[in-house]
């Protein structure tokens, strides 16, 4: 046994005062140290364990704990422990800190009592641990807790006359730790005027009517701060007298300002709600008026007293959009979304229509429950009717363009269509601009055509100069051509950039067709004048010698026809014949050739007339077995002869053009037109091709030469007494079927001469 135990032993056994101290401390712990031999000293098993030792394992050696206090908390034991020894008044009790084996810190209550000798020279000390590391960490728990909350605690002791304040206190008066405060000092910490005035009240009245208080005050820190705080105070009476008074004092600043900010937050909503330019309103959930500002009772012609009194969206929304606003308000309600903000139709008070940008947005409490709905309305009555008006200009345009008698399209700067209107999008082929969009020319049109149109696209994007009128020929896939006037305009952007191009073009088709035909007809024209002229110089000088011609063959013939031999005899007959057939074709020029010469008018009887033709024509009616369909015939003022001869013509051909086995049948009508009369004359014969129709009107023009006699004189002859009367003739007819004569003769117009 170690010798010290067994001293301690007997120590205990006689010295009364030692046990109690034992028994007195409750035990984490005990330790007899000899002062004499300081490096001695002995630790009991529970001295260990406490801090996580073996006890077996560790020495009984002062160095044992030494090494495992905080080093700190050695100097200061050391310190306390001389004091003690030098002074047995001096008590040996402090908190230390060791480290656990395990590494954590553990908080030691420690004392400690010298042993003196019959001198008073101390020989030994004994000493007792208690464990505190629980209460440390609540303690430790609770100021960490006071700093977060930033709650200081405060006390005026009048009985020594101490003031102190903790750590979170001074923190917030932003003073020092070592900061030593008065009565005075702390209540000059409140700003001067009404905080000041509130504490020194509050102070007073604890302290003469114990009366507590809780104010919420400023205060300016050392720093010149001015802060929020809450103060909290109370008084301790003894005997009717104020011994102490104590609080605390928590820093409410942020808190405070927060609030302060909510409430300008409120008066800002407030103000901009009363001042809004546009209408604002507060909505409850059924969709009723809370609040409605100036602007908004401007805007529907209704005061804030009707408004309010139980009006909601609903009575001023246009019927058509009841609904739908209903749906919207509900989707709010459920969360579905934040905030709408849609275009809608309201009717003011006056019963027109006003249009207004509506914004809804639900306003929440703290548990996110719906207050109301806020909403903005801002008038676009103005725009909408813009709009409106846009729209009906828009639709206009459009079916003006549809209906222009030009093609219109726009084309963007890779020559791709964006606009077309009806005759363009059917000259395309398509019904609808949507098969066009996005397609280039070569989808529609043939490569040549695709690219003269491209380059002429080109031009007008890198020139920025029009092309106007351009006769342009266009080949469609199916080969078909067309002729267009075409105008390309370029359109620019805002910015005054060529973006596009807007085409114009107009189809002169028919009258390219026109003008070829009238092209041709004028070289017959011309041709046929040629014509007349020589063909009345050639009859009258041809006349003469040919009537000597004549005249001789008759004698000839009268006088040696008998001498002749047979061949000689054919020779003659044929030349008279020919030569009558050449004395007919001259008097026919001649004829031709005299009819433009002046003439006098007489008042006909047609009927009479065509009796005369059919007379004269008997013999070939009645040998073709021609039938007739003649209705009565006007009287009317013409050149007779002519006239005769005009029927005598046509009549003659519908014969002579019959159809092989099958009966001529000729049908003539006639009908009162504006300015005279209108003839027509049809037979069931061999029929004029379509391209043949205008030729056959001039000289020498036939189209059957092998099979049919003729001069091509007779309807060249047809056509100068038609003009002679400011009439027009022309053919109607189906090859293989019939034709039809139409010849019209003017009666009104005082006529050629
Ligand atoms: P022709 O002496 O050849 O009859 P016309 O001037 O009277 O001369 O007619 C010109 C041509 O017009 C004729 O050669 C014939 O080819 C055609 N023609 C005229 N009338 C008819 C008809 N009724 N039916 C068919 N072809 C006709």
């Amino acid at each position: 046994m170690n010798y010290l135990r067994k001293e301690l032993y007997q120590l205990i056994k006689t010295d009364e005062s030692i046990f109690d101290f034992i028994q007195e401390s409750s035990l984490d712990g005990l330790w007899y140290w000899d002062l004499e031999n300081m490096e001695e000293e002995w630790m009991n098993p529970k001295f260990w364990t406490t801090l996580g030792y073996d006890p077996a394992e560790m020495p009984h050696k002062a160095a044992a704990w030494q090494d495992i206090i905080h080093p700190e908390d050695l100097e200061l034991a050391k310190e306390n422990v001389g004091k003690h020894l030098a002074n047995p008044n001096y008590p040996y009790d402090q908190v230390v800190r060791y480290q656990h084996k395990q590494g954590h810190t553990v908080w030691i209550r420690c004392r400690g009592l010298a042993v003196r000798d019959k001198l008073g020279k101390p020989v030994r000390m004994l000493g007792a641990h208690t464990d505190i590391t629980a209460e440390k960490r609540k303690e430790q728990l609770l100021t960490e807790t006071n700093r977060v909350a930033r709650v200081g605690a405060w006390e005026v002791d009048f009985v020594n006359n101490t003031m102190f304040w903790s750590d979170v206190t001074k923190e917030i008066h932003e003073v020092p730790l070592d900061y030593q405060p008065n009565l005075e000092t702390g209540i000059n910490f409140y700003k001067e005027g009404k905080s000041r005035e509130i504490i020194t009240h509050c102070v007073n009245e604890a302290m003469e009517n114990g009366t507590p208080w809780d104010v919420e005050l400023q205060i300016v820190t050392a720093k010149q701060k001015e802060i929020w705080v809450r103060a909290i105070g109370d008084a301790d009476f003894q005997n009717g007298v104020c011994r102490r008074i104590y609080g605390v004092f928590q820093d409410i600043n942020e808190k405070k300002l927060a609030s302060q900010q909510l409430r300008q937050s409120e008066e800002l909503f407030r103000q901009t709600f009363d001042h809004a330019v546009i209408g604002m309103t507060l909505v409850d959930k059924n969709g009723k008026w809370i609040q409605v500002n100036d602007s908004f009772c401007q805007l529907v012609g209704y005061t804030r007293k009707e408004l309010l009194n139980k009006m909601g969206f609903q009575d001023l929304s246009h019927p058509s959009n009841v609904k739908e606003s209903t749906k919207e308000l509900m989707e709010l309600a459920r969360g579905e979304r934040d905030v709408y903000i849609k275009e809608k139709r309201y009717i003011h008070k006056n019963g027109h229509d006003i249009w207004l940008v509506i914004g809804v947005s639900r306003v929440l409490n703290a548990e996110g429950k719906i207050l109301h709905y806020v909403a903005q309305y801002s008038d676009i009555t103005k725009r909408k009717k813009a709009e409106l008006k846009l729209k009906k200009e828009q639709t206009f345009l459009q079916t003006l363009i549809d209906n222009l008698p030009v093609n219109v399209y726009v084309k963007d700067l890779a020559s791709r269509k964006i606009l077309a209107n009806k005759k363009e999008l059917a000259y395309m082929g398509v019904s609808d601009i949507s098969a066009v969009l996005g397609k280039a020319e070569t989808d529609f049109y043939p490569a040549g055509t695709a690219i003269i149109s491209r380059e002429e696209d080109l031009h007008v994007f890198n020139t920025g100069q029009a092309i106007i009128d351009k006769e342009t020929t266009n080949i469609r896939k199916d080969g078909s051509i067309s002729w267009f006037l075409t105008s390309k305009i370029p359109l620019k952007d805002d910015a005054g950039k060529i973006d596009s191009l807007l085409g114009i073009s107009y189809n002169i088709s028919k009258f390219k067709e026109a003008e070829e035909k009238l092209r041709k007809l004028s070289i017959l024209e011309a041709k046929s004048k040629e014509m007349e002229q020589f063909a009345y110089i050639a009859s009258h000088d041809l006349r003469e010698p040919l009537t000597t011609i004549k005249g001789y063959l008759a004698l000839l013939k009268e006088e040696f026809l008998e001498q002749m031999p047979k061949d000689a005899q054919d020779i003659l007959q044929f030349t008279i014949e020919r030569t009558n057939r050449m004395d007919k074709l001259i008097h026919g020029l001649l004829d031709y050739s005299r009819l433009s010469q002046v003439k006098e008018l007489a008042s006909i009887d047609c009927n009479e007339i065509m009796q005369e033709v059919l007379a004269d024509l008997s013999a070939s009616i009645q040998q073709n077995a021609v039938q007739f369909e003649l209705p009565s015939l006007p009287t009317l003022q013409a050149h007779p002869l002519e006239l005769k001869q005009l029927f005598q013509n046509i009549i003659s051909n519908a014969i002579k053009f019959r159809r092989p086995n099958i009966l001529p049948k000729i049908s003539i009508q006639c009908k009162p037109i504006p300015k005279g009369w209108q003839f027509q004359i049809s037979d069931n014969g061999i029929g004029i091709e379509q391209s043949q129709k205008d030729r056959i009107f001039y000289i020498f023009q036939r189209l059957h030469r092998e099979e049919y006699e003729g001069t091509g004189i007779g309807l060249a002859n047809c056509k100068k007494i038609v003009e002679l009367h400011n009439g027009e003739i022309w053919v109607e007819s189906k090859l293989g079927e019939g034709s039809t004569f139409h010849f019209t003769i003017n009666t009104e117009e005082k006529q050629n001469n």
